[in-house]
């Protein structure tokens, strides 16, 4: 499948980074949003770390000036309708991105490709929502998407192989890594990383180290740029006590418990940097 338009839907964190590599990888891009406020904001986002690159002569500006000409901007579903792929990431809620996905097939190509970039939603749940799932398909990278290499490319129950294997070749041409995922709870990456950062807060309850000591441990130890205590503030402790629970009633398995010490962090309103005090203070 020859890949030169990709829609995108939703200007967000994730969103805009999707759009500004593909638009420098050469497609042109269609980015959607609720609002004007909403795409001013992506758009400013996409524009001055474009400029970034070039300050950093990591591009040049006739290339961020092609890139950005290639992108388009609308709160208008009609104007995926010519894209070749539709890349979905508006907010994480369940019965947004439903919606979502069936206004972008209504919209569609008969044999364009949809994509979401869900962390933590069923992709074959949310394939099931449309007509045809067989051309639906997981896309999910990694924050911030220009520097992060990772796609993981998630396999729904109904997914073909020509989606899987177009979807990988065009992760490629984006300048990233796929790795072929078969749909599951956390996929791959966060399937291990949460249930990590949960023993650390195991580790810490139980007094085997202190906190400095224990993301000292992983750095030094296992080569871990950042410690799991430190990543959990980075994240949110609220999120990795959400996604524990959702391992823990998709799985039913009781190796995945929530740490009592992170459920009560998180109680108590200590969900890390965002709250300027998590397992540190900030
Ligand atoms: P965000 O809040 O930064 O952006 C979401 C955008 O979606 C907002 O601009 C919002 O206006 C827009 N939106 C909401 N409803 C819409 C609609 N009906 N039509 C079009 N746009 C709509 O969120 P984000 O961090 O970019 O996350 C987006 C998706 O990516 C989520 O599914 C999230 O789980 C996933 N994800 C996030 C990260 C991360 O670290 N932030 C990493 C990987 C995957």
């Amino acid at each position: 499948m020859i890949f030169k338009t990709l829609g995108v839907v939703g200007a967000g964190t994730m969103g805009n980074g999707i759009a500004q590599v593909a638009a420098v990888a050469g497609l042109n891009v269609v980015m959607i949003d609720v609002n004007e406020a909403a795409l001013s904001k992506g758009l400013a986002t996409l524009t001055a770390n474009l400029c970034r690159l070039v300050d950093r002569e990591k591009l040049d500006t006739t290339s961020r000036d092609r890139a950005l000409a290639r992108l388009d901007i609308s709160t208008d579903y009609q104007r995926v309708s010519t894209a070749d792929i539709i890349i979905e990431a508006a907010t994480e809620n369940v019965e947004l991105k439903a919606r979502i996905l069936k206004q972008i097939e209504s919209v569609a190509r008969a044999d364009a490709i949809i994509a979401s970039n869900t962390s933590s939603i069923s992709i074959t749940a949310l394939g099931a929502v449309l007509s045809d799932p067989t051309r639906f398909i997981g896309m999910h990278f990694f924050n911030p998407v220009p520097i992060m290499s990772l796609v993981e490319v998630i396999r729904g129950l109904q997914t073909n192989d020509t989606t899987v294997s177009a979807v990988r070749e065009l992760t490629e041409r984006l300048g990233k890594s796929p790795i072929g995922v078969t749909n599951s709870p956390g996929f791959v990456v966060n399937r291990i990383l949460v249930p990590m950062i949960n023993e650390a807060f195991f580790v810490l309850a139980e007094g085997i180290a202190t906190a400095e000591e224990i993301d000292a441990g992983m750095k030094l130890g296992a080569n871990h740029p950042i410690g799991p205590l430190a990543l959990a503030d980075l994240v949110g402790l609220d999120v990795c006590l959400s996604v524990m629970d959702v391992y823990l009633k998709d799985f039913g398995d009781s190796k995945y418990r929530p740490c009592p010490l992170l459920r009560e962090l998180v109680s108590a309103g200590r969900l890390g940097r965002k709250t300027g005090w998590g397992v540190y203070r900030y």
